[in-house]
């Protein structure tokens, strides 16, 4: 029979998954001839073969490809037979400028890890091996095309046992990237030291007896200590300086993990993936960890291991660890052993250390599982720098998303490269980290923006940032952004009804939004409705002390102050009466600051959402719903929170318990929401909401407000792939930036 000869382009995330030695074994075994590389828009296979075995060959690599692979598409050519006779991995050619993906870093596949386990492999106890499934990506690579000689493995020589298993097509470790052994591989030590012996074991004395170890992990270091020594916890968090917010914690295997917390459906694929994220999970009554892990709270940041050393440090350990980002609150990761050393010296009575240098840091991902499907928090390692479809072309633009929980964005082409969590741009050091990853994904993407896009807000430090770039500058409503980027969430484009409910944001209007219903799509929005606004005393002080939101909303609704009993009230009083360093706000967020202030459950804090989201962790689901009338107001619909913080004071008064009180709240507003989409819809047509911005991380009020929409009939967008929160702003303002100057 003649040959026939096709070739096939294949895009998505292809490089560093195994693709090529899964693509040479496929065809070895069908009998085709011919080649497969790499190429910077991902891998191009030219095969040649009896065409039952070309259409073989082109099934399996849509239908069954590696594990980590993600396939996008796969475009067929005819070409004129060449006269192959054998099939060959050819090495990466540099050229062309197009759109490379590099895979983000993987965690331990259980092939390695039986080797890591097993007393007869060469491998046994080595902290860095890996193969075509797994190990660090993203983190070590320096430019594409994806091979050895541009990653930090670069200095690595490979020993003959090694470079045998990087050349045989038939091994898992062909062409494995970070290809390792303990004969030539990086090496691990810990300072200073704790005894004799195995620098693990080691680890794992300091840690049993109270001490805080920070360890080189994949994205950067991590602090550790005993989860279950109440001692060792408070020591972590005087030390970081972090006195309330949850720590996550990182259990040997799923059966301890589940000794803490319950598995909701999903759940246990989403923590076993190769892309290990930590998962907030429902805490079991009865915990045997320390109280201070995550005080006031029924949710659990729980995770498994994800690197060789990981796995060795817990089985050494035996038990949970408290594993959290090796840095002061609010500033990045430390990534190399000098900046460990000075930075985390302080913070730590040991560092464990390895000679493979970090490239890009990048902090571990933070989900929940809803539905059965994962929703991103925090997107991060596991999850960068994998893109996003934008669903229209545009031009290659930078958005420098928001202030707090900082991501940016590049786009190119229709894709979107949301870019790894940032942190807060107020701080030096998250400005530096900023400017790091723009320069790596710039690189790795082959970006040069055109374009900027920023938020409105003329004080914000990503605003300057835009400025600096010099690059002509779109400006982007915050809560508009929230909205874009929970269309592109939902691969939709669509004009919807955008519920944007978040702390604050820049309001055209000269108030600070957060309480607001949008219509909107890419192109633009119209304001429909929003909180009733009260006065913000003391501006971002408020965020910080609820209890100053709580005297807001008391005057609001005609009480008296003297309720909120913490010094210097009189003088906010007179702040909120004059309107002075006060300006009005519709922040739905700041309102549950407010009754979770009232109610006594959380008056100071000390992380924005603090008082939020204890209040969330005590209220009970299906209350009774506070009432929130409805009012027309200069065009707009008002939801009137007076009578119920009227209503909240009566029931504290009658002695309501603040889960009570806290669950009528979220049902007052998820039935006041419902409500005010029902009158949009009628002025609109429009039957679709999307549920967006940092109060949607609250589960409950997602859950009631979803429940309830869908009761009348709308269509619910809710996020998965990108934060609801601040975290997701910069994906909606390159979608309205890339939609309004597209070609
Ligand atoms: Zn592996
Ligand atoms: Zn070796
Ligand atoms: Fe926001």
């Amino acid at each position: 029979m003649p040959a026939s000869r096709r070739v096939l382009r294949v895009r998505g995330t292809v490089q560093g998954v195994g693709f090529r030695p899964f693509v040479y074994r496929t065809a070895v075994s069908l009998g085709v001839a011919g080649a497969v590389w790499n190429d910077p828009d991902g891998v191009v296979i030219d095969a040649e073969g009896d065409v039952d075995a070309l259409d073989a060959l082109a099934r399996a690599v849509e239908t069954s490809p590696p594990p980590s692979a993600r396939v996008e598409s796969v475009e067929s050519a005819a070409a004129e037979p060449a006269g192959h006779q054998t099939f060959t991995i050819r090495e990466s050619d540099g050229r062309g400028r197009t759109f490379p993906r590099v895979s983000p870093d993987l965690a331990t596949c259980d092939a390695c890890l039986r080797e890591l386990r097993d007393p007869a492999d060469r491998r046994h106890g080595h902290p860095f091996l890996n193969c075509t499934d797994c190990g660090p990506r993203y983190s070590i690579v320096r430019a594409v095309p994806y091979d050895r000689a541009r990653t930090t493995m670069s200095s690595f020589t490979m020993c003959g046992a090694c470079a045998a298993e990087y050349d045989d097509p038939a091994d898992r470790r062909f062409h494995a990237q970070p290809n390792a052994c303990p004969d030539c591989g990086p090496h691990l030590w810990l300072e200073p030291p704790a005894g004799e012996g195995d620098p693990v074991a080691q680890a794992a004395r300091a840690l049993r007896a109270g001490r805080v170890v920070a360890v080189k992990g994949l994205g950067g270091f991590q602090l550790c200590c005993d989860a279950s020594l109440p001692e060792a916890v408070a020591l972590l968090r005087e030390r970081k300086r972090r006195p309330a917010k949850p720590l996550a914690v990182m259990f040997p295997d799923l059966a301890s993990l589940e000794v803490e917390v319950v598995l909701p459906e999903g759940a246990r694929g989403v923590l076993t993936s190769p892309r290990a994220p930590i998962v907030l999970l429902p805490r079991r009554p009865g915990s045997r960890l320390a109280p201070g892990v995550a005080p006031g709270r029924t949710e659990l940041g729980a995770f498994l291991p994800y690197t060789p050393l990981h796995h060795l440090l817990l089985e050494a350990f035996g038990g949970p660890l408290v594993m959290t980002s090796g840095n002061l609150s609010d500033e990045p990761l430390a990534a190399s052993n000098e900046e460990a050393r000075e930075r985390l010296g302080p913070l730590a009575d040991h560092l464990l250390l390895h000679d493979r240098p970090i490239r890009t840091r990048v902090d571990d991902s933070v989900v929940r599982v809803a539905d059965g499907r994962e929703r991103l928090l925090r997107r991060a390692r596991g999850y960068v720098p994998e893109v996003l479809d934008l669903g229209f072309e545009a031009p290659p633009l930078l958005a420098v998303g928001a202030d707090l929980k900082n991501t940016f964005c590049l786009t190119a082409g229709q894709a979107a490269v949301p870019s790894q969590h940032v942190g807060d741009l107020a701080g030096w050091e998250s400005r530096l980290l900023f400017e790091e990853v723009r320069a790596r994904l710039e690189d790795v993407f082959g970006v040069r923006p055109r374009l900027v896009a920023h938020d409105m807000h003329p004080g914000y430090h990503g605003t300057a940032i835009a400025r600096e770039t010099g690059l002509p500058a779109l400006a982007v409503q915050h809560h508009h952004a929230h909205v874009a980027a929970c269309l592109v969430d939902n691969g939709r484009r669509d004009q919807v009804l955008g519920v944007a409910w978040d702390g604050t944001g820049y309001g055209p209007d000269g108030t600070v939004w957060g309480g607001e219903i949008l219509a909107a799509d890419l192109a633009g929005f119209r304001r429909l409705a929003r909180l009733r606004p009260v006065r913000l005393p003391g501006g971002d002080a408020a965020v910080r002390q609820p209890w100053r939101m709580a005297l807001s909303h008391l005057l609001a609704a005609g009480l008296p102050g003297d309720r909120v009993d913490v010094p210097g009230r009189e003088t906010v009083e007179a702040l909120v009466h004059k309107g002075l360093n006060a300006p009005r706000t519709s922040s739905a967020g700041r309102l549950f600051d407010a009754v979770s202030a009232l109610a006594g459950v959380c008056p100071h804090a000390s992380y924005e959402g603090q008082a939020a989201a204890e209040l969330e962790a005590v209220s009970e689901a299906g209350a009774e719903p506070y009432a929130l009338p409805l009012a027309e107001e200069g065009g707009l619909l008002e939801m009137d929170a007076r009578p119920l913080i009227r209503a909240v004071v009566r029931d504290l008064d009658a002695g309501e318990s603040p889960g009570r009180v806290g669950g009528r709240l979220h049902a007052g507003l998820a039935s006041a929401l419902a409500r005010a989409c029902r009158r949009a819809r009628e002025e609109t047509g429009l039957e679709t909401v999307a549920l967006t911005g940092g109060c949607f991380q609250n589960r409950l009020l997602l859950e009631e407000t979803t429940r309830r929409l869908a009761g009348a009939g709308f269509e619910v967008l809710t996020h998965a792939r990108v934060p609801p929160g601040d975290g997701g702003v910069s994906l909606g303002q390159a979608a309205i930036a890339g939609w309004r100057s597209r070609g």
